[in-house]
């Protein structure tokens, strides 16, 4: 409505236009501040009022939530991000949202260097979490499926505590080489191909590849149980190449 009544708003924004602000993913403003983006504004129409039976506004509103803590772990402030809610017809709200949260993200300064963080680090900072996405999402899932319904509920709904612990305490998944059978199955279903095996050969899991999903976890056989959750220690390395190959006994006839 803004652009059809010609209303005047901050030039320094960039639309990003999507079906619904559910669609907004974490990980898509996590790599905008680790591209240099000052400030992220979502737009979503009114709570309770979204198009769709899925109620996209309030997933945006907790991923929104749980970013803020979040790049205010980084040492970014957290102001940075900002979520607000109206209607298609509510232009003018629209451009007064914008321009102050523009104004907003001017006083606070360019990202990380208002901050007094190195550019570098904050980057490697932000690119770290980007990868714990997925892990996160699983974590936090039944957090983020709730149905947050005033504003005093949103404080406090994530907590720094948690946070910290959240990320300073990632689960990690290894493969025990003596329990894995080389059946595959873990092989096939990891979305990010971060399992090294083939036939007769004990599988292992590259930690570098790993997003810390946990389906290879779910999709190991009870009667192997191969796959283990590893928190608060070291993941043993991974075996050597020479030794992953899994003699079978050929029955006699
Ligand atoms: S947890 Fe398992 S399935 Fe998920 S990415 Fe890591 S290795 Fe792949
Ligand atoms: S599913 Fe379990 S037994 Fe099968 S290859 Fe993976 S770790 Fe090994």
């Amino acid at each position: 409505m803004a652009g059809v009544s010609r209303l005047q708003y901050a030039t320094d924004i960039r639309l990003v236009r999507v079906m619904c602000s559910g669609r907004v993913d974490l990980e898509f403003v996590l790599r905008a501040f680790s591209n240099g983006i000052d400030g992220v504004f979502i737009g979503g129409c009114r709570l309770n009022e979204c198009n769709y039976i899925t109620h996209g506004n309030y997933d945006a509103l907790n991923m929104v939530l749980l970013c803020k803590k979040i790049i205010e772990q980084v040492g970014l402030n957290p102001e940075r991000l900002k979520i607000e809610f109206m209607t298609s017809g509510e232009g003018m709200l629209f451009t007064e949202v914008v321009d102050g949260f523009s104004k907003k993200v001017k006083e606070i300064g360019p990202l990380g260097k208002a901050e007094g963080i190195d550019q570098d680090e904050l980057k490697s900072k932000l690119e770290e979490v980007r990868k714990l996405v997925p892990y996160i999402k699983i974590e936090k899932r039944e957090k983020l499926e709730s149905h947050l319904e005033n504003k005093a509920e949103w404080d406090g709904f994530f907590t720094g505590e948690e946070i910290d612990r959240l990320l300073s305490e990632v689960t990690a998944y290894h493969i025990d080489p003596d329990k894995c059978q080389a059946c595959m199955i873990c092989f096939r279903r990891c979305p990010v191909e971060a399992i090294e095996g083939g036939k007769n050969k004990i599988h292992v899991i590259d930690q570098e590849a790993c997003i810390k999903c946990g389906t290879c976890f779910e999709v190991c056989p009870p009667r192997f149980g191969a796959v283990n959750k590893i928190s608060g220690e070291s993941v043993p390395p991974p075996i050597p190449e020479h030794e992953r190959t899994i003699a079978r006994k050929v029955k006699a006839k």
